[in-house]
């Protein structure tokens, strides 16, 4: 495997080994080298086993993992519509990010790296957190001061140290970034590896629908890793001619964070509520991948779509009383099929990957729902 890392804005690139974190012209860097899935190679049951051929690790087999099973494709109705969703908050940390972290984390392994930083708003920082206790490595990770508690817990539970930084994200990830001089800078929203990770979601969709794609794809977006992810694998598949067409991919947004939709139209993001977001996880202001986050809703022929609080509390129930607790930040894909629904017909399948465990927010849904 090749492993040079390439700026698509400058051109320059990168040996693995100078484990740079961004180009010096200041654009995140992707990997150089392409994969061609061939599924006959699709081996074992983990996705670092079975999905190897196309991962960017030397000897993914020997890879520090929990043994993830692939995770349910489950159907739900939402607003009348038929769902198949993802139940990627099974993994062992209650999140899609450990599919990424799983990734990056055993690259950081390979290139000999034993101090790590990363911020991030609460699941990847988990993820992150849990990966590097399972291969030894210590990991500093710098979160917002008001993030939801079980989040935090879980973070300094698994022993990373963990820094809470007042102010927003952008705060954090400066903070972040100036402790990364003396470490390396681990950011699951700047690093490629980390994608290639959160890639495996589609491979195990698209295997669980007999490479059959769906036609939507609904994705919570705050730094764009799942959908990036599974926009790469895709186009994997597409180059192999494993599919033909894309899946529309809808970039959900909350209403009071939607940098994907404003840069579209020309316009900069303002300044979020002091009050914390009710769907914590989106609420990144300037994704670093935004140009890319774009262009892959474009080439899909996806859309944005913007959702309310309101509407977020209406789906995060809905989806409980059919039995399925996810965090409010992943009921904001269920929300947008409540606006977004009547312009699907009734041939259309569509898919949600759920992102976030309800587990890891009790205390906020606690708030919001009046439960007891
Ligand atoms: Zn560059």
């Amino acid at each position: 495997m090749d492993g040079t890392l390439i700026c698509p804005a400058c051109g320059a690139q990168y040996p693995e080994d100078d484990v740079v974190w961004r180009c010096r012209c200041g654009s995140y860097l992707d990997l150089k080298e392409t994969f061609r899935p061939d599924p006959t190679n699709f081996q074992g049951n983990h996705f670092l086993q079975r999905y190897s051929s196309v991962l960017p690790l030397r000897n993914p087999k020997n890879a520090a993992s929990f043994g993830e099973n692939p995770t349910p494709l489950h159907p739900m109705v939402f607003y009348g519509i038929p769902v198949q969703v993802k139940m990627d908050y099974l993994l062992a940390t209650g999140s899609f990010k450990d599919r990424g972290a799983a990734v990056m984390i055993n690259k950081c392994r390979e290139l000999g790296i034993s101090h790590i930083v990363e911020d991030s708003s609460g699941n990847s920082a988990s993820a992150v957190a849990a990966y590097s206790a399972l291969t030894g490595i210590d990991a500093h990770i710098f979160m917002p001061e008001g993030n939801s508690s079980a989040k935090t817990i879980q973070v300094s539970t698994y022993g990373a140290t963990l820094h809470k930084i007042p102010g927003n994200r952008t705060d954090c990830a400066m903070a972040a970034e100036e402790a990364a001089a003396d470490s390396y800078y681990a950011a699951h929203i700047w690093n490629p590896y980390f994608l290639h990770g959160t890639k495996t979601v589609i491979y195990e969709i698209m295997e669980q629908m007999n490479w059959d794609a769906p036609g939507y794809i609904f994705i919570p977006v705050g730094s764009g890793t799942q959908l990036l992810g599974i926009c790469l694998g895709l186009q994997e598949m597409k180059r192999a001619g494993l599919i033909t067409k894309y899946p529309r991919l809808m970039a959900v947004q909350s209403e009071h964070c939607t940098p994907v939709k404003n840069f579209a139209l020309g316009k900069v993001t303002p300044e979020l509520p002091k009050t914390p977001i009710l769907a914590e996880g989106i609420a990144i202001r300037h994704p670093a991948r935004l140009s890319q986050i774009l262009q892959a809703v474009k080439e899909t022929g996806g859309d944005t779509v913007t959702v309310t609080d309101r509407d977020i509390v209406e789906g995060l129930q809905m989806a409980a009383h059919q039995g399925v607790f996810m965090e409010p930040t992943s009921a904001s894909a269920v929300a947008a099929l409540k606006q977004y629904g009547n312009r699907l017909s009734a041939v259309d399948r569509v898919v949600v990957p759920l992102t976030g465990h309800g587990l890891k927010a009790s205390s906020r849904i606690q708030q919001i729902m009046g439960t007891q």
